[in-house]
Formats: C-alpha cells, sequence, structure tokens
C-alpha cells in the first residue's frame, strides 16, 4: 500500500465499484481514491458474465417492471450503450453484441396480458417493439414452435434491439479508463478483503487483510456485503436479506437470440429465460432457477457465518421470512426450485416446467447443469413492514454509501454511479461536473 489515508475508499470491485471510480475519476476533482477488492480479478462474483444473463435489460422484455421503471430502465441502459460507444472498436466488440429478444407468453392469459402491455405509452417508449403471432414467431425464432402443440396459444413482444454485455469485462474497462485519466492518486488493490470497519473521529478506518487504512468516505460497492458492513457500523438495523441462489443449465445452440418470459407479479426474480452465451456461441443458457441459500457467495461456505451475521437471525427476521415464506406466489416458486435443485428429478422437473415452455423439442440429454455458472441474488428484507423490498436498496449514511441491490442489476451501474458521485462530492466538498456527464450519458441533456 503507497499510503494509509485516502478521501475516499470504495469497497468492491464489481460493476457498481468500477462505474462510481470511473466516475469520479473522470468529472470530479476527489484526489485520493482506493479501490478495494477482495479477489484476485475485478467481477469475480455477480458481476462475471457467467453468473448472470449477459441482459442489457432495456424494460421492453421484463414483464413485471412498471411503466415508469421502464423509462428508468431505458435510461440507465442508454448511458451506458454511451459509454461504450465511445470505446475503441476492439475493446467495444470485447465486450457487447447486439442481438434479437423477446418476451413470450404461453397460454391464453399470457397472451392477452402480452396484447395489454403494449399499450400506446410502452409503443411510444419502445418504438421498435413489435407483437407477433405463432406464425411470426416461427420466422424470427423457429424452435419456440417446432414440436409445439397445436392448441397451445403463444404470442410474443419482440425486438431487434437486444444487446449481450459482458458486465466483468465492462468493470475492466472502466478501470482502463479511469487510470489513464492523467490525475495521480489512484490506487486499486486487489486480494484485499475489507475484514471490519469503524468510524473514528472523522475518520473511516478499515481492517483489511493487508494492513488498515482509513477515509474520509466510503462506498460499499461490496453486493450482500454492503449490508454486513452497514451494521457493523451501526446501519440497517430493520434489515435482513434473503440470499437467492441463481444456477442455470445449458443446452446445444437452440435460440437466435434472448426468450424472457411472464412473470408472476409478487414474485421478485425473473422467470426462466434463455439466452446465447458471449462466452460460448455454441450453446443456450436456461435459467436462472431459484433457490434459497444461507451463504452470501455462491457456493463458498465460507460465507455462512457471514450471512447469518448479515441477516441478524432475530425474532424479527424469522417472523419476517414466515409472513414472506406465506405468499402463494413466493411460496410455489420457491417449492418447485427446491425440487430444480434435486439430483436427476430436477433437471427432469426443470426441463417439464421450464425449458420446454420455451423450446418444446428439448430433451433431457440436451440439459447439462451449468456447473460453474451462477450467482445470488441478495433480497434484502424490512423486518418491520416483513416483506422482501423491490428494486434498487441503498443505504445513504453519513459520508458512508451501501449499495446492496442495484436495479435494473449491473445495467443500472452508471444511473448509480451518477447518484452516488453527487452524494460522495457534497461528503467531501468537492466538485462533481454533474452537467458534463450528463450531456456525455443522457440523451434528453
Ligand atoms: C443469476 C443472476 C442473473 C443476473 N442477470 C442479470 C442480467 O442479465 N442483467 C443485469 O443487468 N443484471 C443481472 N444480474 C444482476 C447483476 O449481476 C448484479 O446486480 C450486479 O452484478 C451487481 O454488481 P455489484 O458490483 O454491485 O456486485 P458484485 O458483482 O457482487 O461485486 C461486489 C464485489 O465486492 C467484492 N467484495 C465483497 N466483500 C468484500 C470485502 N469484504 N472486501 C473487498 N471486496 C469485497 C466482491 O469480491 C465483488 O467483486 C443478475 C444476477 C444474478 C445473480
Amino acid at each position: 500500500m503507497k499510503r494509509m489515508r485516502y478521501d475516499l475508499i470504495i469497497v468492491g470491485g464489481g460493476i457498481t465499484g468500477t462505474a462510481l471510480l470511473y466516475t469520479l475519476r473522470n468529472y470530479s476533482n476527489i484526489g485520493n481514491i482506493l479501490l478495494v477488492e477482495k479477489y484476485s480479478n475485478l467481477s469475480e462474483l455477480n458481476s462475471n458474465s457467467k453468473s448472470n444473463s449477459q441482459t442489457l435489460h432495456f424494460g421492453d422484455i421484463e414483464s413485471n417492471y412498471s411503466i415508469e421503471k421502464a423509462k428508468e430502465t431505458k435510461k440507465a441502459s442508454n448511458m451506458l450503450l454511451r459509454y461504450i460507444e465511445r470505446l475503441p472498436e476492439d475493446e467495444r466488440k470485447s465486450l457487447i453484441e447486439k442481438c434479437q429478444k423477446m418476451l413470450l407468453g404461453v397460454g391464453e392469459e399470457e397472451v392477452a396480458f402480452l396484447k395489454k402491455r403494449l399499450s400506446k405509452e410502452m409503443q411510444e417508449l419502445f418504438p421498435k417493439l413489435k407483437y407477433l403471432s405463432k406464425e411470426e414467431i416461427a420466422e424470427v425464432e423457429p424452435n419456440v414452435v417446432k414440436g409445439r402443440k397445436n392448441q397451445e396459444p403463444i404470442g410474443a413482444l419482440y425486438s431487434d434491439e437486444g444487446y449481450m454485455v459482458d458486465f466483468g469485462k465492462l468493470s475492466t474497462s472502466f478501470v482502463k479508463h479511469s487510470e489513464d485519466s492523467d490525475k495521480g492518486g489512484l490506487e486499486l488493490l486487489l486480494d484485499t478483503e475489507v475484514k471490519a470497519v469503524k468510524k473514528s473521529g472523522e475518520e473511516f478506518v478499515l481492517d483489511t487483510n493487508k494492513g488498515t487504512v482509513s477515509s474520509k468516505a466510503v462506498v460499499f460497492a461490496a453486493g450482500a456485503y454492503s449490508l454486513y458492513f452497514a451494521k457493523m457500523l451501526g446501519y440497517g438495523k430493520n434489515l435482513s436479506t434473503l440470499s437467492v441462489g441463481g444456477s442455470f443449465y445449458y443446452t446445444p445452440n437452440v435460440l437466435r437470440g434472448k426468450v424472457y418470459r411472464v412473470e408472476k407479479g409478487s414474485v421478485p426474480f425473473a422467470a426462466v429465460h434463455g439466452d446465447p452465451d458471449l462466452n460460448f456461441p455454441d450453446r443456450t443458457r436456461f435459467g436462472p432457477t431459484a433457490t434459497v441459500s444461507p451463504l452470501l457467495e455462491k457456493g463458498n461456505f465460507n460465507t455462512l457465518l457471514d450471512y447469518i451475521k448479515t441477516a441478524g437471525l432475530s425474532g424479527e427476521a424469522i417472523l419476517s421470512l414466515k409472513t414472506i415464506l406465506s405468499d402463494k406466489d413466493i411460496r410455489q416458486v420457491m417449492g418447485k426450485n427446491v425440487v430444480y435443485g434435486m439430483p436427476v428429478i430436477g433437471k427432469y422437473e426443470f426441463l417439464q416446467k421450464e425449458a420446454r415452455k420455451i423450446i418444446p423439442s428439448l430433451e433431457y440429454r440436451d440439459l447439462k447443469f451449468a456447473e460453474e455458472a451462477g450467482g445470488i441474488r441478495p433480497q434484502v428484507i424490512d423486518t418491520v413492514k416483513r416483506k422482501i423490498l423491490m428494486g434498487e436498496l441503498k443505504i445513504t449514511g453519513d459520508k458512508v454509501i451501501f449499495n446492496m441491490t442495484p436495479s435494473p442489476g449491473a445495467t443500472a451501474c452508471l444511473q448509480t454511479a451518477l447518484e452516488d458521485s453527487i452524494d460522495i462530492a457534497k461528503f467531501l466538498g468537492k466538485d462533481f461536473d454533474e452537467k458534463r456527464f450528463r450531456q456525455d450519458f443522457i440523451s434528453e441533456d
């Protein structure tokens, strides 16, 4: 470590932490910034391309988004497109690919839902979104129709304006274009895990496995661990977390683009969808499943104790879980996902109930569990209201921000960075050039 004291420490080198670093380095006069990441590479967890579905969300095929949420989502994704457009061609091509996408409705109820969803307002927001009948679906995504029972009605909302993004490579790009800013004062520490944080006078003191560092302000962009540290500093006492693990299955390449499905209203997890994979052009990925797990990182049993501390298994937290699980839709989704996790029968049930809804001709032998893929979605719970908090979750305290669940996911990174940068500049009495940032990234400005 070159120095011990910083103006700002960002904990977490995923897409949220790196987008913030890029924004502050290029649009503010904040001097000494340290970014700390516990793994030896950036974006080893949820922002990695193997952990998430690589979708740049726009809000057009996400059936559970209101029109307001769709507007925000479109704005957030356009910010990322603006960033990516300006990259040199090689770098740009390595992290994004255009593809078609659709929201598929299966059965009369879902088909009627789709027709209603394509309201005048929605059509104005997404001029390229159109309704496709079964025959029209067969032309753009033949395997969705092939082998389907004649009497099963289907329809889709379709657009050719979809994108697959490698959010892991995008975070490397954010750091690269932070380092090439000619100001000094940036330090990046990989393999460095923050173990504890406390306030000492006006400073935050962070203990890491490589020594102690301190700063005037801190942003935790550490996924579920942000709530762990919030509790250490006395914030988020009324919050708990439910870790929902998401896994995937691979099949041979059966889709030309993304096929999302209609989701149930009160369930905070996306319904299983089919996606091409930037890393494996010869495969299609189906998922994610949604399995409750007492861990903060998928498959990492060393995080069990930290999960217990973060969830704070008090009477209120347990009662909240009971209330949440009494919701019929949530119980149903969780129940079937428990079955998907079982050996042999799990794969069979996933095939019947999920994958064949999208591709009816898939066979048991076509599906292979994607051992190395998937992540954990931290669902934050309000233990007073006893409900899952939907959408973005962050706590802004005294010179400290805890980002837990960005919404809509990794797509929201520059929008979150904009909001955080405004707060951090105020915390530190520094300048953030919001006008220039908006001119560069937000179309209507
Ligand atoms: C199954 C699944 C599918 C998804 N699909 C999509 C999608 O298609 N599109 C989309 O936009 N979003 C998607 N998301 C959501 C998206 O992946 C996340 O919202 C996003 O990656 C969160 O980024 P982050 O930087 O906040 O967190 P993370 O990527 O989890 O990064 C947190 C970082 O903090 C580090 N860290 C944690 N604790 C410490 C510590 N103590 N000290 C130092 N470092 C620490 C971690 O190592 C990690 O690198 C999906 C998520 C899941 C789980």
